[in-house]
């Protein structure tokens, strides 16, 4: 049976409009995102931009051991959800949401309807049909150990394109190297992978056409990526974008989950779980102090602890090239 109730942005739009009303907690912390303090910092060619949000504390201080999730309730289940969150069904497996604790001016969770755990293989053609269903949106994927507040129950999100600098960084990039590589273009037309370094979230871009290709050489990356001891998948974040009729799907694997600051006392605490949003270039700091020390030193500190370094990316895309036995671009941002 083929799905019928893809949900489409403007309906996206609308369920949030209403929920602004609707659903007090939604409206107050809306309202709240409009005030929020935001810094840029030129980091050398690319901007990373924090933003003080006393609100996410919920989720960048969420304990997401074995042990805490058995004892909590988990807040993505249908049957766990607040009476005043609407939901709308995104195919036969997701669900739309409001998310009641926004970074994004708009910004939607969208879990499975069933309790299961966070892997991107089972959910990775609803992740396609939902970053061009949603086109205007960005739609990201935190891996379970690599920022997800629910590990144990898969779930993607969808926000504003244009908050996070990667989303206009990544098409300037793709935009450039393309220009620069069309008179001596040797790939297939309907999809490449370019490499993303000296960015500090150093990784890959997919651009494809076609469905089939933007799944080919996902698992092309997935297959090369490594997975560490105990963990389910390589770790890792995605981002989804849909085009000029083309996926965008930006690749970032991680090596840690949060920097050594997040453990540490006194001077030194950084209360940062680094999620899709920091790895986008929006920086969270639920706490004040933290908001007022950050600097493109500390920065930078973070993102070389939980990211993988230039030549990590560049040994993995070598061996995405002997593997394709093509000639994919190796680029720098
Ligand atoms: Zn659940």
């Amino acid at each position: 049976m083929k799905p019928n109730n893809w949900v489409s942005s403007s309906q996206a739009t609308e369920l949030l409009s209403k929920q602004l009303v609707t659903w007090p907690l939604a409206g107050k912390n809306y309202k709240a995102l409009e005030a929020v303090q935001v810094k840029s910092f030129d980091m050398g060619g690319f901007s990373i931009r924090a933003q003080f949000n006393p609100a996410r504390i919920v989720s960048s201080g969420a304990k997401t051991d074995t042990q805490s999730l058995k004892e909590r309730k988990c807040f993505l289940c249908p049957e766990n959800l607040p009476v005043e969150q609407e939901r709308l069904s995104f195919g036969l497996h997701h669900l739309v949401l409001c998310n009641p604790y926004p970074i994004f001016p708009q910004h939607f969770t969208i879990p499975t309807r069933k309790h299961t755990p966070q892997l991107i293989l089972p959910q990775w053609n609803n992740f396609l049909e939902l970053t061009r269903r949603l086109a205007p949106f960005t739609i990201f994927y935190n891996g379970p150990r690599s920022g997800a507040s629910a590990p144990d129950h898969a779930h993607f999100q969808a926000v504003t394109r244009g908050i996070m600098p990667q989303d206009e960084e990544v098409a300037h990039f793709i935009g450039r190297e393309l220009t620069a590589s069309q008179a001596v273009s040797r790939q297939a037309n309907d999809g490449r992978i370019l490499l993303l370094t000296g960015y500090l979230r150093n990784g890959f871009v997919i651009q494809a056409s076609a469905q089939e290709t933007a799944t080919r050489l996902f698992k092309t990356i997935y297959a090369a990526l490594p997975i560490p001891p105990g963990e389910p998948e390589p770790m890792m974040n995605l981002f989804g974008s849909y085009y000029d009729d083309n996926w965008v799907i930006t690749v970032i694997p991680r090596k840690r989950h949060r920097p050594w600051q997040y453990e540490a006392e006194g001077d030194d605490h950084l209360l940062s779980s680094p999620g899709a949003a920091d790895i986008g270039g929006l920086f969270i700091t639920p706490l004040e102090k933290d908001f007022k020390k950050i600097n493109p030193e500390l920065l930078r500190d973070v993102y070389q602890q939980v990211c993988l370094s230039n030549r990590e990316v560049e040994e993995i895309f070598v061996h995405l090239h002997e593997e394709a036995g093509g000639h994919p671009y190796q680029m720098s941002y």
